[in-house]
């Protein structure tokens, strides 16, 4: 099995600003959970005129955090990541207090939209970001510049934002140092994870700063061991089949042995994914037409 070199020491005091590098900084939200760890690390960029990135849930002592570390500075954009609760929700009162405009790559959804997937489940349905962001496009601040990394995925939606002044990629839930991402579909989407986890080994960022949990300083030997992982786990499923386990749930105790079981679900979700992947890839067939759950799975 390929050993992912997490990262998970982190020192910090929830609401406190912390100054990680010049022109970023931190301040993390109270809302820990064994989906976000420590909780949403809301980042802030420059100096003066900043830009916030990911404001978190809508946690008033959280936005009010945000505005005490910018006591006297103005907030002239707000970028957001992807539109999971634990993000974008804290774009409406940070807004309400700063009237900063929000950018991201669209609505929740908005990229299995646009291939014409209806996404309803999880996620922020009430956000709606003021300009639309693409992949290459730049963003001039008064004394920082950054390019928008569109990586699908985690969500269909997921942007990563890149200062150049620092060669630092902010990864959202792309790549932690924590921990996996997790894909949930329709709107997570394996391949397209995957193909997003590809796009970062062309790049040439120092280091990446993820939302929750601390930064990765080895980028891309990170990034091979997350797409070495995704492969073993797309070998456990084929052989669980090739053994008789046909379904998912019967799959996830075997494949995920060190995951406590309250995170089953959760996994399952991500097996459903790289089963999906599979089937595109046509190694594996199920019957029916539907990729479901509860579906039994064959090797094609
Ligand atoms: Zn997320």
């Amino acid at each position: 099995m390929v050993q992912i070199p997490y990262r998970r020491e982190l020192e910090f005091d929830y609401g406190r600003v912390a100054e990680l590098a010049p022109g970023i900084r931190r301040v993390i939200a109270n809302n820990p959970s064994p989906f976000t760890f420590h909780g949403t690390g809301t980042y802030i960029l420059g100096t003066g005129k900043v830009a916030v990135i990911d404001p978190g849930p809508d946690d008033e002592a959280h936005i009010a955090a945000i505005l005490k570390a910018l006591d006297g500075e103005d907030v002239s954009h707000i970028l957001v990541t992807h539109t999971h609760m634990d993000h974008s929700p804290g774009c409406r009162p940070l807004q309400a207090k700063t009237g900063a405009p929000t950018y991201a790559y669209g609505p929740h959804g908005a990229g299995k939209m646009e291939q014409g997937v209806q996404v309803e489940e999880g996620g922020d349905m009430d956000f709606a970001p003021d300009h639309l962001v693409k992949h290459g496009d730049v963003i001039e601040g008064s004394d920082w510049t950054v390019e928008c990394v569109y990586t699908p995925g985690h969500t269909s939606n997921h942007v990563c934002f890149a200062l150049r002044e620092q060669k630092a990629l902010f990864t959202g839930d792309h790549v932690m140092g924590w921990s996996t991402s997790i894909i949930s579909p329709p709107d997570g989407d394996m391949a397209a994870y995957m193909h997003s986890l590809e796009l970062l080994l062309e790049r040439d960022d120092a280091v990446y700063w993820p939302t929750h949990g601390p930064s990765i300083i080895d980028p891309k030997t990170h990034v091979r061991a997350y797409i070495e992982h995704r492969l073993e786990r797309e070998e456990q499923i084929l052989d669980c089949i090739d053994k008789g386990t046909h379904r998912i749930r019967d799959m996830v105790p075997l494949m995920y042995r060190d995951t406590p079981e309250f995170m089953y679900p959760a996994a399952a979700r991500s097996v459903l994914a790289a089963m999906e992947n599979l089937v595109r890839k046509g190694k594996v067939s199920m019957d029916g037409d539907a990729l479901s759950m509860d579906s039994a799975y064959r090797l094609a």
